[in-house]
């Protein structure tokens, strides 16, 4: 093990290596050259320098979640910024400041302490820094939009190793672009995120249904979404012979009681805030391997219903809706690529023996497939080894254009590529 400045460089072979090479899902097994462990944003300009001036490849790893493992790379330089993982409030400005390598759960924990949060993910070991970066989607955004939607400003180190500081007034366009436009344009060192009163609450509803009652009570789920207040959020979710068709409810109870539960088996529990942002971090663990396809679906007609319906019998599906604040931000105002979203569609399959790899894939292919028709686009986020293919279903083509002349004068020469990649021009395919 050396030291470089205040980071830890790791090396094959070296102790903490392999543990620092391991991120979420279990089918990424890759060997870098060298792990630079950043500890300050000097750090990781010298970081930049050194992969540039070796010719060696680039990952740049928060919380490890990226679905296609791009936080590590094979045989290159991984930018592991988790040392950088604080996250500190201002209650009285209501911000906060929040490092490039923290976990969600630093966050919410940081914020929580005075009443106060702002949109983060539904699992707290997702990091802040892929999840911000690619739009941010949590069981907030309804009443605040997006994670992105709250960044004030950003600290960024770029493909040249300058250090800028962006917001509204400062490199607007790049402010744009790192709304959505995901890791592309530089290393993000700092957030400062806007933060809300929230309070401490929040509560989950469910109703379960099998055989035949599934179908009309998941119609009168989707239309009640349509009219349900900003506190709620609907989700679904099926598997196998079963419906459960919810809603999370963030802030004090007003009284809200929507009926498309009726004949289900219900419950409704109440917990804190921070219990909720927990809830699905053991479903969401780390070391298993994964795959995943997702659709933003921007209608949801009864035929699409059905379909969510037979797409449990191939896997978990879910449903999540958008809509609110999310929808109140204008298309052309950030990066982030489809904001008419209604609901977002998610098939996933998990496993541990590597023999199961195809078997699990299909899975999930099998269940997205049947909401194929009516698919409207894809998060970002839920990307996974797509390529470009995937990115032209992320950003409408104005949008991808616009990230295009970014990318041109930030990264012409494509150093941060590991991610759901915006090729600069000339390199496009
Ligand atoms: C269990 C689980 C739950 C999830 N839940 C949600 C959810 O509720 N809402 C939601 O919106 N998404 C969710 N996601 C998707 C999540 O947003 C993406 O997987 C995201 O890429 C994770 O970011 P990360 O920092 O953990 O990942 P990493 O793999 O560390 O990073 C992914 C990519 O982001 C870029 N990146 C990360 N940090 C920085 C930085 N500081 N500066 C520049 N580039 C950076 C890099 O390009 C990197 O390759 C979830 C994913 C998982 C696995």
């Amino acid at each position: 093990m050396t030291m470089t400045g205040t980071a830890e460089v790791l090396r094959p072979g070296d102790r903490g290596y392999d543990g620092a090479r391991q991120v979420w899902n279990a089918m990424f097994d890759r060997r870098p050259a060298m792990i630079v462990r950043c500890r300050t944003v000097r750090d990781v300009v010298a970081a930049v320098r050194t992969a540039r001036e070796r010719d060696l490849e680039v990952s740049v790893r928060c919380g490890g979640h990226s679905a296609a493992g791009f936080g590590v790379t094979d045989g290159g330089l991984m930018i592991d910024l988790t040392p950088l993982g604080l996250a500190s409030v201002d209650p009285a400005r209501r911000r906060a400041y929040v490092q490039g390598g923290a976990l969600l759960g630093a966050l919410d924990d940081a914020a929580q302490r005075h009443g106060l949060a702002t949109t983060a993910g539904n699992v707290s070991h997702t990091g802040v820094g892929g999840l911000t970066l690619g739009g941010g989607m949590g069981w907030l955004a309804r009443r605040f939009g997006l994670a992105c939607d709250n960044v004030v400003s950003y600290e960024v180190v770029t493909a040249d190793g300058e250090i800028l500081r962006v917001n509204a007034e400062e490199h607007p366009e790049l402010f744009w672009g790192l709304r959505g436009g995901g890791g592309n344009f530089g290393i993000v060192t700092e957030f400062e995120f806007a933060l809300h009163d929230t309070g401490t609450e929040a509560l989950v509803v469910e109703s379960t249904f099998t055989g035949a009652a599934r179908h009309a009570a998941m119609r009168r789920w989707r239309d009640e979404h349509l009219a349900a207040p900003r506190q709620a959020t609907f989700t679904a979710s099926a598997g196998p012979g079963t419906l459960t068709l919810g809603y999370v409810w963030t802030g004090p109870d007003t009284g809200y009681r929507p009926t498309f539960g009726a004949g289900g088996v219900q419950t409704r529990r109440p917990m804190s805030y921070l219990q909720l942002q927990r809830r699905e971090d053991t479903t969401g663990r780390h070391a298993l391997r994964r795959y995943g396809r997702s659709h933003y679906l921007k209608s949801m007609p009864d035929a699409a219903l059905d379909a969510f319906i037979a797409a449990g019998e191939h896997c978990g599906a879910g449903l999540q809706g958008y809509g609110g604040a999310i929808a109140d931000v204008p298309q052309d105002a950030t990066a982030f690529g489809h904001r008419d979203t209604m609901f977002e569609f998610g098939a996933g399959s998990s496993w541990t023996d590597p023999a199961d790899d195809d078997a699990g894939r299909d899975r999930a292919r099998a269940a997205a497939a049947l909401l194929e028709p009516f698919s409207g686009g894809v998060y970002v986020n839920a990307l996974g080894e797509e390529g470009s293919a995937g990115v032209r279903r992320a950003y409408p083509p104005a949008k991808l254009a616009r990230l295009t002349a970014l990318k041109d004068r930030y990264d012409p020469h494509n150093v941060f590529h590991l991610n759901q990649n915006i090729k600069p021009t000339g390199t496009a395919s």
